[in-house]
């Protein structure tokens, strides 16, 4: 352990700056966040500084300036002999000294901090990656929630109350659902009176009985079409803290993966023929929901688009068990976005239909009439077996047999991703040799036939 992190009161402490330029100015801002009282030295000092510091020497830096007492010493020059000089006074006078942009002159690093204040993630990399650091910050800050700070606060004044009431044992448990379940979702979505309501009645509960103390909650969440990237925020943190996860089989293994490691998977969903009977699905959502689990039900695309996600909705309604949403990138959106088309279009369509073509009693069933309105995008879901009768059918009831068609198989998935262009007329056989067993989506209509087939690429 080259370095040992730790976290440092500055409030009313004094501080040393050398230097006066954007990098003196940086670190000034952060330490007068922190409490400090900030003396600068240097030659010439950047109007920022000025409104900050307690005071400020407009002269070279001087040995005598590191003075016993000084909390922390900052050397932000562009002078490695004075940075040096700065670092050497400060080890005689056991002055904790950083120097900016060299770790062998330091012996206080400053770590990339994600601030969620009072919560503060602070790491480093002992100086030797500054832009690894970053990177990992950006990953870091889009991971926890904006609203991290605001369940910190909450928890920390029920801290008494919770030491009071409640035995060690019970007392971790409590914290546990409390951070992270209902009274945790309230608080990110933003309903601070709802996260405190539900708090206090998990403490009430925790006390009397130790029986599970929170209601029953159910998360139904979009996976997308496949690429784990095209997750959102909301929906991986809902499957980083899931304890089960009931999901359907068109979501991707990649995305299953993204799941907190120990969650419980069920697949509750079959493809294709298979029917998915939300009203079993229910069953299980509320006996996990009620017994205190964390339960995510996690479904390709979209919850809302041809997922039956409604008819679970009111089923945990009428239960009486809590849902909430993510959304997801529903399919027809993934599959335009990979084969390079706009959906809408000022001079050709104005509206998109979203649609699913099934067999019902041998014949595809769909609102044909619907279907062939002019200025429009057709976005199909179905199993690529109806993409013959489907082209005929449209064609039949008036669309143009030169109408731009595409089919788009596995949209976004790793392996297997297929896009072909064509007319009503032309696209069933094109789309025939190959057609896996994959999810495929038809996307029909003028728009269609903007898209460049990407230039053929050659070697020079
Ligand atoms: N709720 C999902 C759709 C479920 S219905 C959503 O919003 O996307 C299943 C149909 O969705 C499949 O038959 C297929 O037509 C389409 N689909 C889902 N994922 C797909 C993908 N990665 N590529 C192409 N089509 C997809």
């Amino acid at each position: 352990l080259r370095y040992l992190p730790l976290f440092v009161d500055l409030r009313d402490r004094d501080c040393l700056i050398v230097g006066g330029g954007e990098v003196a100015l940086r670190k000034a801002r952060l330490l007068v966040r922190a409490g400090a009282r900030l003396h600068v030295v240097a030659p010439s000092v950047h109007a920022g500084l000025e409104s900050v510091a307690a005071s400020i020497h407009r002269r070279p830096f001087a040995d005598g300036d590191v003075r016993p007492g000084i909390a922390l010493a900052v050397a932000a020059t562009a002078s490695d002999a004075v940075n040096a000089q700065v670092a050497a006074a400060c080890a005689r006078a056991h002055v904790p000294v950083n120097v900016v942009d060299s770790a062998a002159l330091s012996n206080v690093v400053f770590p990339s901090i994600v601030d969620r204040d009072p919560v503060m993630v602070a790491f480093g990399t002992g100086g030797s990656s500054p832009v690894l650091a970053r990177l990992l910050r950006g990953q870091l800050e889009r991971l926890l929630p904006a609203r991290l700070g605001d369940l910190a606060r909450l928890a920390g004044r029920y801290r008494a109350r919770a030491v009071e009431q409640l035995q060690p044992h019970a007392r971790r448990r409590f914290w546990e659902r409390v951070l992270e379940g209902p009274v945790a979702a309230s608080t990110f979505a933003g309903d601070g009176e709802a996260a405190e309501a539900a708090l206090q009645a998990a403490l009430r509960d925790a006390g009397a009985a130790g029986v599970p103390a929170v209601a029953a909650e159910v998360t139904l969440v979009g996976a997308g079409p496949g690429d784990p990237e095209l997750l959102t925020l909301k929906a991986l943190q809902a499957l980083a803290g899931a304890d089960v996860i009931l999901h359907d089989a068109l979501v991707s293994a990649d995305v299953l993966d993204m799941a907190r490691r120990d969650a419980v998977r069920e697949l509750v969903g079959g493809r294709r023929g298979e029917r998915t009977e939300p009203a079993r699905v229910v069953a299980r959502m509320v006996e996990l929901a009620r017994a205190g689990q964390r339960v995510v039900r996690l479904k390709g695309g979209d919850p809302g688009i041809f997922g039956r996600g409604g008819e679970e909705l009111a089923g945990l309604a009428a239960a009486g068990v809590v849902a909430r949403v993510v959304p997801g990138v529903t399919a027809a959106l993934a599959a335009a976005a990979v084969a390079g088309v706009s959906l809408t279009h000022r001079d050709y369509a104005d509206s998109v239909l979203i649609v699913t073509a099934r067999r019902r009693g041998g014949a595809v069933d769909v609102d044909w009439p619907r279907l062939v309105a002019p200025r429009q995008t057709l976005a199909v879901y179905m199993g690529g077996e109806v993409l013959r009768e489907l082209c005929a059918g449209l064609v039949a009831h008036g669309a143009a047999a030169a109408l731009p068609a595409l089919l788009v198989e596995n949209a976004t998935l790793p392996a297997g991703q297929r896009i072909v262009g064509g007319t009503l007329a032309s696209l069933p056989d094109a789309a025939a040799p190959g057609a896996g067993d994959g999810p495929a989506l038809l996307l029909v209509g003028e728009v269609l036939g903007l898209r460049r087939a990407p230039a053929a690429v050659t070697p020079t």
